[in-house]
């Protein structure tokens, strides 16, 4: 184990214009993806994307404590997202922070809209969310794991929801910037965290950390759209897998 933190390198991108981790301007981090993973969830989902673990268990729709947030005329959707202590190189306080209640609020609602929340009125999906390992892009894989969590408990969706972001480094635009992309330029690098609804064509988030132009917005949209689309293969994926296989995880 190394004991001073890891350098970052000199440069961003190989001579023949790949990315560290060898990919093209254009392609994700794997993904893997696996619904029905914990026995006692109503809904789960493993989302592996790069070196990001992320497990969401999802319960509900169920009564909402405390009752004083139960609305009479439409269900709540309530997510916890919380990194493990042992996510990131250095330990983690077990205290949420204000950038975990950020990022529970915009998971939120960024699923929000592909639910029929006003079917269940007074009662809760709950999703709570919890970071095993950190990779960058924690909040879009969390996105992918909760949309998928909730589907696999099996209640009707509009869509499913693909967290992926975009990024610019050295004034290239790059999908699905990885923790050390992301920390690599000096003053930051822009990021730019999407939820995408593929069949909808619309998306539920859109964050943006940097600057850019008009121009390299329009471009980031496009090609995080088509990222959307590849994540949204394997979430599907992964859910046949789960319902063409018998007895899996339960
Ligand atoms: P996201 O994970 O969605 O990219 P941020 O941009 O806030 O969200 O965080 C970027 C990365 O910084 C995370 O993926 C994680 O690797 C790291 N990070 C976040 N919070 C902490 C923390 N408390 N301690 C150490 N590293 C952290």
């Amino acid at each position: 184990m190394p004991l001073l933190p890891e350098s970052l390198p000199e440069t961003i991108f190989k001579d023949d214009g790949t990315r560290l981790d060898g990919r093209k301007f254009n392609e994700l981090r794997d993904l893997h993806i696996e619904v029905g993973v914990l026995k006692n969830a109503d809904g789960s989902a493993l989302v592996c994307h790069g070196k990001n673990r992320i497990i969401a268990g999802a319960y509900g729709p169920r009564e909402v404590h405390p009752r004083h947030l139960a609305k009479s005329d439409t269900g709540i959707l309530q997510i916890s997202y919380r990194m493990a202590t042992f996510s990131v190189g250095e330990r983690k306080s077990p205290v949420p922070g204000r950038r975990e209640k950020e990022i529970s609020m915009v998971v939120g609602k960024a699923i929000e809209p592909v639910l029929f929340l006003e079917q269940y009125p007074n009662t809760t999906i709950d999703v709570f969310i919890t970071v095993l390992t950190a990779d960058g892009g924690t909040r879009c894989a969390s996105v992918t794991a909760a949309a998928c969590a909730i589907a696999d408990m099996g209640i009707p969706m509009k869509d499913l929801v693909a967290g992926v972001a975009v990024g610019k480094i050295a004034n290239r635009i790059i999908l699905d910037v990885s923790d050390k992309e992301d920390k690599w330029e000096k003053g930051g690098a822009t990021d730019m965290p999407v939820a995408v609804m593929v069949n909808q064509k619309q998306y539920s988030l859109l964050q943006l950390d940097g600057s850019i132009t008009v121009e390299q917005f329009e471009e980031m949209l496009d090609l995080v759209f088509e990222g959307g689309k590849l994540v949204y293969e394997k979430q599907k994926e992964a859910l046949r897998r789960k319902y063409s296989t018998e007895d899996v995880g339960r």
